[in-house]
């Protein structure tokens, strides 16, 4: 029986506790926010008040957190004196991250891991909630061919396509590019249907023409931002997250950063951060990223 500790039990992580549960696992949890936690106690994992408790014995760490500093407070260690995972694991554990962070804290950490000789690999998911909660989620890997294998033998308890990227840090570059395309995918998405919308045409009939012509996407085609077209998509369930926008908004920012650093042009995801900036102030960061839509509807003349 494999023996795991996952740190980071939100929209994502819950889900994926409960399928490493299914798949026989022993799961030991930690969340600072504890009711996230307290949640998982029923399904069968040890919930433990402290990161130190929840590590202790594990053959591998699982870790999804929000964002790079996240990551790297929970590794490293936080200026408040807060010691990181890094010192507190016993020899020879496995590591993981399915964050999607920065690439260049993403080979910090594998650095520091390497340095007191352990492996560690990032694996950013893409899937959504949904993907999470069936066991489908894709894993994009960065890390040695040692760290894939190690990795491939835990993430197909929760996931369906295990690729390996690159070395260290080439996981999140491959997971940024993917969400800079989401990020213009569903902004486009919401732009047209809300054209039709402003036009005349039933956004249901609307959907299903494009779902069978060139403007087919994912967006479109498993999570519709149309309140009332897709019953499941969180745009029917008053866009509850799903995806919050203010995670969109980190992940363009992050496109935005390797831009900057390669000098590569990326005006679509620029426009793309900007309608989320815009979006976000306006008190909606926590709402689902579909809820993009909302704010298209608020500058059409209807
Ligand atoms: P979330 O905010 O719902 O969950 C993050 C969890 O981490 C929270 O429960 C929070 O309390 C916990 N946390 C924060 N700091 C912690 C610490 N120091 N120690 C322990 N726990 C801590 O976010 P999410 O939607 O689950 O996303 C997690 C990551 O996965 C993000 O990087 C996101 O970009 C990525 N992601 C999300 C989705 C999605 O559809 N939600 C899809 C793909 C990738």
């Amino acid at each position: 029986m494999m023996n795991i500790a996952f740190i980071g039990l939100g929209n994502m992580g819950h889900p994926m506790v409960l399928n490493l549960l299914k798949a026989g696992c022993q799961v030991s949890v930690f969340d600072i926010n504890t009711v996230a936690a307290e949640s998982l106690k029923a399904e069968g994992a040890a919930v433990a008040s402290t990161m130190e408790e929840c590590v202790k014995g594990a053959e591998t760490v699982m870790t999804m957190l929000p964002a790079g500093e996240h990551v790297r407070a929970v590794y490293l260690g936080d200026h408040d004196g807060g010691i990181g995972l890094l010192r507190m694991v016993d020899e020879g554990t496995f590591l993981i991250d399915s964050s999607t962070i920065d690439p260049a804290s993403a080979r910090l950490v594998a650095q520091e891991a390497r340095s007191k000789g352990f492996e560690f690999v990032d694996a950013p998911v893409s899937g959504g909630v949904a993907g999470a909660q069936a066991g489908t989620l894709t894993f994009i890997v960065g890390g040695t061919d040692d760290g894939f294998k190690q990795a491939q033998a835990v993430l197909q308890f929760v996931g369906k396509n295990i690729f390996h990227a690159g070395k260290a840090g080439d996981g999140q570059m491959a997971k940024i590019c993917n969400n800079l395309m989401l990020g213009i995918l569903m902004s486009g998405t919401c732009e047209a249907l809300s054209l039709g919308m402003d036009n005349g045409l039933d956004p249901k009939v609307l959907s299903e023409i494009m779902l069978q012509s060139s403007g087919r996407n994912w967006a479109l085609e498993l999570y519709n931002p149309c309140p009332g077209i897709m019953e499941k998509a969180p745009a029917s369930n008053q866009f509850q997250p799903g995806f919050m926008a203010k995670l969109m908004l980190k992940d363009l920012g992050l496109g935005l950063e390797a831009a900057t650093s390669s000098q590569s042009p990326i005006p679509m995801g620029t426009l793309a951060r900007n309608l989320y900036a815009f979006h976000n102030a306006e008190g909606n960061e926590l709402k689902d990223f579909s809820s993009l839509f909302e704010f298209y509807r608020k500058q059409s003349k209807e």
